[in-house]
Formats: structure tokens, sequence, C-alpha cells
């Protein structure tokens, strides 16, 4: 089920896959996740960085976020199927939000840019529900957030600090959480607000 590349687990399914197994299997299951989606940049901090490592070997679901990282696999003769890019898979999970009752939260961006995002949110997916969003320049023991996501109970929690600070805060803030799939998700959200 996954292969292993530079002491990585990555999980050998094809985006589709993936994005069924976090709806029948986490979401409507209410489960909690730590979803990160590895770039070859992902894979080097952790060979430098002990504790982004430990937090990478903790992860329900890593997928291989770039060709490097399927390059690498081949190199290696033990092939990943697919490449799977972070900006892909959120989508296909907005989009399925848009037609199921799935909850979404974002954490992340400048304030401004975020609203835009959640503007051009609503006009593209006009029934997903957004349960709330705060932007990413808070300090790390700030627990606004978090309690604002213990109140609102979000189904997919998107991430957008940039790593490793997004699976860092996701870490250390999973355990304080009943339910909800939790997804590091870089720049994305600079890109949905165009
Ligand atoms: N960001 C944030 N808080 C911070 C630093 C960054 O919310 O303290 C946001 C930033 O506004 C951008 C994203 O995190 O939306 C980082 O994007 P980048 O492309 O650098 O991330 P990467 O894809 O390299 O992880």
């Amino acid at each position: 089920q996954t292969i292993t590349i530079l002491d990585v687990p990555f999980v050998n399914q094809r985006k589709s896959e993936v994005v069924q197994d976090l709806y029948h299997q986490y979401i409507k299951e209410e489960k909690k996740a730590l979803v990160v989606t590895a770039n070859p940049e992902i894979v080097m901090q952790a060979r430098e960085d002990r504790e982004y490592h430990a937090i990478l070997k903790t992860a329900d679901i890593i997928v291989p976020d770039g060709i490097g990282v399927i390059i690498a696999s081949k190199m290696k003769k033990t092939p990943l199927m697919e490449r799977v890019p972070g900006f892909e898979l959120m989508e296909d999970l907005l989009a399925l939000g848009n037609e199921n009752p799935i909850s979404f939260y974002i954490v992340g961006a400048k304030p401004e840019i975020l609203e835009e995002a959640v503007q051009n949110l609503h006009t593209t997916y006009p029934n997903l529900h957004l349960a709330g969003h705060h932007h990413g320049y808070f300090q790390d023991d700030d627990e606004t957030i978090i309690e604002d996501i213990q109140r609102t109970k979000p189904d997919v929690i998107l991430v957008a600090l940039g790593f490793p600070r997004q699976e860092k805060w996701i870490a250390a803030n999973l355990p304080k959480v009943e339910k909800g799939v939790f997804m590091g998700v870089g720049g994305s959200i600079d890109v949905l607000a165009g």
C-alpha cells in the first residue's frame, strides 16, 4: 500500500482512490487524519528536520506531489502509480463537498487573499459548506483557531501556512479535535484567490 522514499512512506494510489478513501474511510466515519502532499522539497526538509520527519511518520496519508517523487520511485524500481498534486487533491475534495454534505474550514494565507479565495469558492462551488476560515498570520500558541474548529466541527480543514509550519501546526492540534481531515495545502489558497 505504501512505497517509501528516503524514509517517507507514500501511498501508492491513484488520486481518485485517495479522494474516495478520504471520503468513505475518514470523512463519513468521522475520523481524524493528517494528509501530507509531499513534494521533493518536503522530503528533503524531513532529512534535515527530525521533528518534521517524525510528524511525517505519523501522517495517515502522504501523497506524491511532484514528478520528482515519481521519478525517485521509478529509480528505486518501486514505481508509484500516479502523481497526486496537492492543488488537484484539494480541488477534488471541494468538488465532492459541492455535491455532498462535507463542511470545510480554511486556515492560512494573508487576510485579504483569504477573503478573495472564499468569495471565489462560493462562486465555483455554490453548495459548499464553509464552517469558517482564519488567516495564517497568528502566533503558534494562539488557541483561537483550534477553538473555532472544535466548535464548528468541520470535516475537512485546509491548512495553508507553507511547509513545514502547516504540518507542525496540524500535528500539534490534531489531538485537540474529535474529527477532521487536516491537509497542508501550501500556497493553494493564493491560487484560489487568483
Ligand atoms: N502563510 C501564512 N502564514 C505564515 C506564512 C505563510 O498563512 O506565517 C501562507 C502564505 O500567505 C501562503 C502560504 O502560507 O498563502 C505559503 O505558500 P508557499 O507557496 O510559500 O507554500 P509552499 O507551497 O511552499 O508550502
